[in-house]
C-alpha cells in the first residue's frame, strides 16, 4: 500500500464513522429497493421498500428460519427467492457448515474491507518506505457441487478467488496461490512455511485470520523445520509434497541455499523457542492474527514466540457481514474494540442481559425486544449482532454478543464479548464461553509450579449419567527450560476445584443442590486437538476459519479427544 492509499483510506474510516447515521439508512435503502421483489421479502413488505415498514414486518431470524429457501435455491431454483443480485456460488460458515449465498459484491467488499482496516496498521507499524512481505497463511477450500450445479465453498475461498487479491499476492504476500489452493491443508502449510523462510529477509509481517493458525504454523515448524532447512539447503522440495501445482510453484523459485539453510538451523536448534517469530524473520514489525473471543486463549503462548512483536487483531467479520476494524492496532488484545463500519451491512443490536449489564430489564421472549440501531447503542450495553445485507439475509441474528465500549466520531465501538450459542448446560443453568474462559484462568495458574502449562481446552456437558456433569478436555505442556514434575494428581483435582467455585452463583447452588455432579477435568495427549482440527477440516471447515469449539457437541469429536485421554480427576466438594 503506498502513502496516499492508507492515507486515503484514514480519510475514508474519518467520512464512514462521521456520517454513520446517514450511511446505515442508505445501505438499508439500497437493500431494500432491490431486494423487494423476492419472494422472501414479498411475503413481509409487499414490495414496499419503507425502514418503519421493515422494522415493523421483517422477522428476526437464525440460519434454520432461512435454510428453507436456501435449500430450494441448492436444489435448482433461481436465487430470486431470497436475493436480486445474481449469486456465484454458496459460502459456508461455522464449524458445522452453513450454506449462504455469495454474490460478487463480498470479494471486492473485502477488498474495500481489507484497505479499511489494514491503514492504520501501517501507520502504527509499517514503515512505507520499507517494500515488504506479508507471510499470511491462507487456506482456500475445494470447492463442492451442489444438486443445482452451484459450487459452494467457504467465504474466505471466495475472497481469495477474487481478481484483486489474486492481483495482488506475488507483490504483497509470501505464499503463492497455488499453496493456498492446495487441497491438503499441512502439505499447504509445509509449502507456505517453506516460502516465507525463503523470503525471510523480506517479510514484515507473520499472521493469519486467527491467532490459532499461527500458533499451530509455529508448533508445525517446531516438528518440520528440519526437513523445511535441508529443502532449502538442496533447492528441492520434499518428495511428501505430491501436490504438483506446488511442487510447479516451488521449482521456479527455489534453489540451493546452503547458507540460508545454516542460518535457520541456527535459530531453530535453539534450546529453547522463545521469540523464534522475530528471531527467523528479522524484519517482521508485527504478528497479525484475531486475538479476541475465543481466540484470547492462544495470546500467551503466542506472545512467548513472538519475541515482542505487537499481535494486532485487526478486524471483527463473519460470513455474514465484514463489520469493525481496529483502529488503534498496538492496543493490548485483552482491550481491542473494533469501530463498526457503516458502510458494509444494515446492522441492528439486540439488547442481552449479561452478568456486566444488569441495569437491562429484558423480556421473557428476545423477539419482543425492540432492536437498536448502529448509532443509538449505548455504551457499557451488550448487544446480540442482527445483520441485514445485499446477499439475502435480513435481519440474520450472527450469534456474537458484543459490548458498547464507545465511539469513534459517531461509529459505536465494540468489545467481542461471547457467541451466545456456546454454552454448557446440564440443567436449568447457563455457562458461557466467558464464564469458562475466566474460570479456567484462575485454576490453571495452580499448574505453574509443576513447570506445566495449559496449552488448549475444551468442555463438555455429560449427561450421560445424572446428574450430568461439566467435562474440561485440557491439554498440558511442560514449560520450556523446566524441569517438569509429575502431574500431581492433587493439585489437578484441586484445579477442578477452583474451576467451580469461580463458576457463576447458579452453577454453584445447582452444584450444592446435586442437581449437576463433580466437574470433571479428563487431560489428553499433547496433539489432541491438533487431531481436532484436522476431523473438522475434513469435515468440511475451512482451516482458515477454523476455530476450536469452546464446547463439544458431536459425538466423533467427543471420541477423538476421548479415545487420547492419559487422566481423569474429579472436584472433590461443592464449592458452597
Ligand atoms: P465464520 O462464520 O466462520 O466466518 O466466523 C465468524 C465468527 O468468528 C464470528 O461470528 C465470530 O464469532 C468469530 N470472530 C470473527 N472475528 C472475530 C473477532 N475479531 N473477535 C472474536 N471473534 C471473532
Amino acid at each position: 500500500m503506498a502513502t496516499n492509499e492508507y492515507e486515503g483510506g484514514l480519510k475514508m474510516i474519518e467520512e464512514l464513522t462521521t456520517n454513520a447515521e446517514q450511511i446505515q439508512d442508505e445501505v438499508l435503502r439500497e437493500i431494500l429497493s432491490r431486494n423487494a421483489g423476492t419472494e422472501y421479502l414479498r411475503g413481509f413488505l409487499h414490495g414496499q421498500t419503507d425502514k418503519q415498514l421493515f422494522k415493523k414486518n421483517v422477522p428476526i431470524v437464525t440460519y434454520e428460519d432461512l435454510k428453507p429457501y436456501i435449500d430450494r435455491i441448492v436444489n435448482g431454483e433461481t436465487s430470486d427467492i431470497l436475493l436480486a443480485e445474481p449469486i456465484t456460488g454458496s459460502g459456508t460458515s461455522g464449524g458445522q457448515p452453513k450454506l449462504m449465498p455469495v454474490t460478487a459484491q463480498v470479494a471486492k467488499k473485502w477488498e474495500l474491507f481489507r484497505g479499511l482496516y489494514e491503514s492504520p496498521v501501517i501507520k502504527y507499524l509499517v514503515d512505507i518506505n520499507q517494500a515488504g512481505k506479508r507471510m499470511e497463511l491462507m487456506f482456500a477450500r475445494p470447492e463442492v457441487e451442489t444438486p443445482s450445479g452451484l459450487m459452494a465453498t467457504s467465504v474466505t475461498t471466495s475472497i481469495f478467488k477474487g481478481s484483486g487479491f489474486r492481483a495482488s499476492l506475488p507483490k504483497l504476500y509470501t505464499s503463492p496461490s497455488e499453496t493456498i489452493f492446495c487441497p491438503d491443508p499441512n502439505q499447504s502449510l509445509y509449502c507456505q512455511l517453506l516460502f516465507g523462510l525463503i523470503q525471510r529477509e523480506e517479510v514484515v509481517m507473520i499472521g493469519s485470520f486467527f491467532a490459532s493458525t499461527v500458533l499451530r504454523a509455529i508448533k508445525f515448524l517446531e516438528n518440520h523445520w528440519q526437513e523445511l532447512r535441508y529443502d532449502i539447503k538442496t533447492g528441492r522440495l520434499s518428495h511428501q509434497i505430491t501436490d504438483s501445482r506446488c511442487r510447479n510453484a516451488a521449482s521456479l523459485v527455489m534453489k540451493p541455499n546452503p547458507e540460508q539453510a545454516d542460518l535457520i538451523e541456527n535459530i531453530c536448534n535453539c534450546k529453547s523457542w522463545d521469540g523464534i517469530i522475530r528471531k527467523l524473520w528479522p524484519k517482521a514489525r508485527y504478528i497479525a492474527g484475531i486475538c479476541t473471543g475465543v481466540m484470547r486463549q492462544y495470546t500467551a503462548e503466542l506472545e512467548f514466540y513472538s519475541g515482542g512483536l505487537p499481535l494486532v487483531s485487526s478486524l471483527y467479520a463473519s460470513s455474514e457481514a465484514f463489520c469493525g476494524i481496529n483502529i488503534e492496532p498496538l492496543c493490548k488484545p485483552s482491550y481491542v474494540s473494533y469501530t463498526f463500519l457503516p458502510n458494509m451491512a444494515y446492522f441492528e443490536f439486540l439488547p442481552v442481559k449479561n452478568e456486566r449489564d444488569e441495569s437491562i430489564e429484558m423480556k421473557s421472549n428476545d423477539e419482543d425486544t425492540e432492536l437498536v440501531d448502529l448509532v443509538n447503542v449505548k455504551p457499557g450495553r451488550c448487544y446480540e449482532l442482527v445483520v441485514t445485507n445485499s446477499t439475502g439475509l435480513y435481519r440474520y441474528k450472527v450469534g456474537d454478543v458484543l459490548m458498547v465500549s464507545g465511539f469513534h466520531n459517531n461509529a459505536p465501538q465494540f468489545q467481542f464479548v461471547e457467541r451466545k450459542s456456546v454454552v454448557l448446560s446440564v440443567d436449568m443453568e447457563k455457562t458461557s464461553e466467558t464464564d469458562l474462559f475466566k474460570a479456567v484462568t484462575e485454576a490453571k495458574a495452580l499448574l505453574n509450579p509443576l513447570g506445566f502449562i495449559l496449552t488448549e481446552y475444551t468442555s463438555y456437558a455429560d449427561t450421560s449419567s445424572v446428574p450430568g456433569h461439566y467435562v474440561l478436555f485440557w491439554e498440558l505442556k511442560e514449560k520450556e527450560g523446566e524441569h517438569c514434575k509429575e502431574l500431581d494428581p492433587k493439585i489437578m483435582v484441586e484445579c477442578c476445584f477452583k474451576i467451580e467455585e469461580s463458576l457463576h452463583y447458579t452453577y454453584k447452588i445447582y452444584r450444592k443442590r446435586n442437581i449437576i455432579a463433580a466437574l470433571e477435568i479428563r487431560v489428553v495427549k499433547q496433539g489432541s486437538f491438533e487431531a481436532l482440527m484436522d476431523y473438522c477440516v475434513s469435515k468440511g471447515t475451512s482451516l482458515s476459519q477454523y476455530k476450536k469449539p469452546s464446547c463439544i457437541k458431536s459425538e466423533e469429536a467427543l471420541n477423538i479427544l476421548d479415545s487420547r485421554v492419559t487422566g481423569k480427576y474429579f472436584s472433590p466438594k461443592s464449592p458452597l
